[in-house]
């Protein structure tokens, strides 16, 4: 699904991403762990072609990371905050989603269906929780039937029950074959849904790997990162 071999990004003296190498299979749901500022914004942004690495190479869905309009139209993204338009209706913000990007309008309800929001998408965006805001989010990624979905910190500042309904919409996100990479600065909120863990601290991968082995092999590394 991707690998990255030194992916490395700096930002004057201040080295944001230092040499990341590693692989992710398919359809996998990976979880992108790390406290704040430990680079995983920076490199979800040079997978997606939006920030260009320093040094270090990689491969999205096969193709190289130095050629992004080769592979991003089948990469669906939700970075942090979706800005959408507070006074349309979730229904209305994707029709104009998908006529800006090119996509079907018709996928809309399907789309709203998936992220659990059927019966809301006659409301206005502006009146939304915070979940709704980024399950709505998450239905503009998938407009266009991508095949890897890159999710920054969807959980953050979730209450418990945006928390669970986030869970319940990542597995049924994986279970349609897609693969997911989603981050959070606490490994508490994602593991019962991740089936590969990426650990990242100070840019630099703690651990990669099943996420069966990680809580096996590490437990006491459990409690790596607090709630702030
Ligand atoms: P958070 O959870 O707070 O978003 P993060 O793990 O996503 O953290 P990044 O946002 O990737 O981390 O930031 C990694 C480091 O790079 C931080 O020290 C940050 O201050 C720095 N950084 C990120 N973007 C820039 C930029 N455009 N210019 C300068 N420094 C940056």
């Amino acid at each position: 699904m991707l690998t990255t071999h030194n992916l490395t990004k700096r930002y004057g003296g201040r080295t944001a991403v230092d040499g990341l190498t590693m692989e992710l299979p398919r359809g996998v749901v990976a979880g992108f762990i790390g406290p704040n500022g430990a680079g995983k914004t920076t490199t979800m942004a040079m997978l997606l072609g939006l920030v260009r690495p320093t040094a270090g190479e990689g491969t999205v869905l096969g193709r190289s990371l130095s050629h992004p309009e080769r592979y991003v139209s089948r990469v669906g993204a939700l970075l942090e905050g979706p800005a959408l338009w507070p006074s349309l209706t979730g229904h209305e913000n994707l029709q104009v989603l998908a006529r800006l990007g090119g996509h079907d309008p018709r996928r809309v309800p399907e789309v709203l269906r998936l992220v659990g929001l059927a019966d809301r998408g006659g409301d206005r965006f502006g009146t939304y929780s915070l979940g709704m805001k980024q399950r709505l989010g998450i239905a503009a990624a998938l407009l266009g039937e991508p095949e890897l979905l890159i999710l920054d910190e969807p959980t953050n500042g979730l209450d418990p029950a945006g928390m669970s309904d986030m869970r319940d919409l990542i597995s049924r996100l994986a279970a349609e074959d897609r693969s997911v990479l989603v981050s959070s600065h606490l490994l508490g909120e994602l593991e019962q849904v991740c089936d590969w863990l990426l650990i990242i601290e100070q840019g630099r991968l703690a651990y990669a790997g099943p996420a069966g082995e990680f809580a096996t092999r590490s437990g006491a590394e459990l409690v790596l990162f607090p709630a702030e």
